[in-house]
């Protein structure tokens, strides 16, 4: 692997697993204790289909043609899962957040990784590179200020976390995140 997909990897693994952290914290947690999880295995193919996620998770031979990555326990992958499987939240989610800037920030942390993973002009998504090859030959360039515009915005969605605060310049690096237009209106 080139030292630019290996930075790029190590850096969007570190955004996976602290937007995790965020989604897994108490008040945004409802995923863990539901009945009928919304998993697919059409999304789960996502996962495989992508030579960039299976460099993230490398649990590919995890994979199971009936249930994808579901498990008894939940999905198998720590990391590398499809950004859809982060950006949809059922309305039970938006009914339990206390007020509309929290309601805001979590279909924000759910975004992280789309924001992420396209270039700085919204043209090339990683999730359509379909070889390894491919891959690899990337520039990588255009898709460096989305990644940090993605792990500046989970530094600030913390702290509000923590102590509620979002400056107008954590406003402004808040909204440079985009959102898939099938995300926008759900709350
Ligand atoms: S998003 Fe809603 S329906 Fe899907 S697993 Fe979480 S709680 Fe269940
Ligand atoms: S969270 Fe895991 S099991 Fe669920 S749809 Fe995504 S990859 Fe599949």
């Amino acid at each position: 692997m080139n030292d630019a997909l290996k930075s790029y990897i190590e850096r969007y693994t570190e955004l996976e697993l602290g937007m995790r952290e965020l989604i897994n914290r108490k008040g945004n947690s409802l995923c863990a204790q539901c009945s009928c999880v919304c998993c697919d295995v059409v999304m789960c193919v996502e996962g495989v289909k992508s030579p960039f996620l299976k460099l993230v998770h490398q649990q590919t031979d995890e994979f199971d043609e009936k249930k994808g990555f579901l498990s008894a326990t939940g999905c198998v992958l720590e990391k590398g899962r499809p950004s859809v499987c982060y950006e949809y939240f059922c309305d039970d989610h938006f009914y339990h957040q206390p007020d509309e800037p929290h309601a805001e920030v979590l279909k924000i942390i759910g975004a992280l990784l789309y924001h992420a993973t396209r270039d700085v002009e919204g043209d090339v998504s990683l999730d359509e590179i379909t070889t390894r090859e491919e891959l690899e030959r990337l520039d990588l360039r255009p898709f460096e200020s989305p990644l940090r515009e993605s792990l500046r915005a989970l530094e600030i969605i913390r702290v509000f976390y923590r102590d509620g605060s979002l400056s107008a310049d954590d406003q402004t690096a808040l909204k440079r995140i985009r959102i898939a237009k099938e995300f926008q209106s759900e709350s």
